[in-house]
């Protein structure tokens, strides 16, 4: 089943086109991957999806079988879509734990809460040892997992994550990546990735989708862009 639907969506910053009729679609249980350049309009897709940007009045998005087009995006995190902007974004005077809690979304009772907890913290033992630190001092890939957990707190449907490996170092994109592929298939959340580092979202992703300046230009299994000579002449040959 197609769990979201993106068919001919454009966005409009004043003058500049910057999403020239994207159409695309993510199967659930799948990881599927956006790549693409510096502003390729990537961020822009993550955003209309999530209904954080007006897109224009020919797009039409559906998740679940259902429009977006009528909800806030606070009413899509209750829907399932949980969105990991670009940049992280944790509240940075809060405790770690206190930022997860944030998360969760939904009034819950102290156990479920205590038990989500415990589940995002088997993902990012990390965030336990840290977590009476206040989010701010957290070093780049400590809020990277803070993020991603706190987006698992409302056990989305969907996660949508924005170049999560941005600015890490090699081993920490390495672990990130992983958590990624692990969040997949043990908590079976649908994966949308956007990257600029192209070869290792494609090693982790079933599908993925080539953004140029605002048009999808090739599409396939992911395995066969791995090996698409175009592409590993333009994105891959790093
Ligand atoms: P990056 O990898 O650098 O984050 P991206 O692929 O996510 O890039 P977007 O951030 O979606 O790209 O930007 C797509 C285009 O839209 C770019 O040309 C960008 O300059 C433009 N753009 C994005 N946000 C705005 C804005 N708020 N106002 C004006 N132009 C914008």
């Amino acid at each position: 089943m197609e769990l979201l639907k993106v068919q001919d969506l454009h966005v409009f910053y004043d003058a500049i086109h910057a999403i020239k009729g994207v159409s695309f679609n993510v199967e659930e249980g799948s990881i599927v991957t956006l790549i693409g350049a510096n502003g390729a309009g990537k961020s822009s897709i993550l955003k209309s999806i999530s209904n954080l940007i007006p897109v224009g009045s020919e797009s039409y998005i559906e998740f679940n079988s259902e429009s977006t087009m009528k909800y806030k995006a606070h009413d899509l995190v209750k829907k399932g879509i949980s969105h990991v902007p670009e940049g992280r974004r944790v509240f940075p005077d809060l405790t770690v734990r206190d930022n997860l809690i944030m998360g969760a979304y939904v009034v819950k009772d102290r156990k479920r809460l205590k038990e989500d907890l415990k589940m995002v913290y088997e993902y990012f033992p990390r965030l336990e040892e840290r977590k009476h630190q206040t989010a701010g001092t957290l070093s780049g890939g400590e809020q990277q997992m803070l993020a991603m957990g706190r987006a698992l707190m409302s056990h989305p449907k969907i996660m949508l994550l924005d170049e999560p490996s941005m600015g890490l170092a090699p081993l920490l994109v390495d672990q990130i990546f992983n958590i990624i592929e692990k969040i997949n298939r043990e908590e079976k959340t649908t994966i949308l990735l956007v990257e600029q580092n192209a070869k290792r979202a494609l090693e982790v992703s079933h599908y993925g989708y080539v953004l140029e300046t605002g048009n999808i230009v090739t599409e396939g299994k992911s395995e066969d862009l791995l090996n698409d000579p175009k592409l590993i002449e333009a994105y891959l040959s790093t």
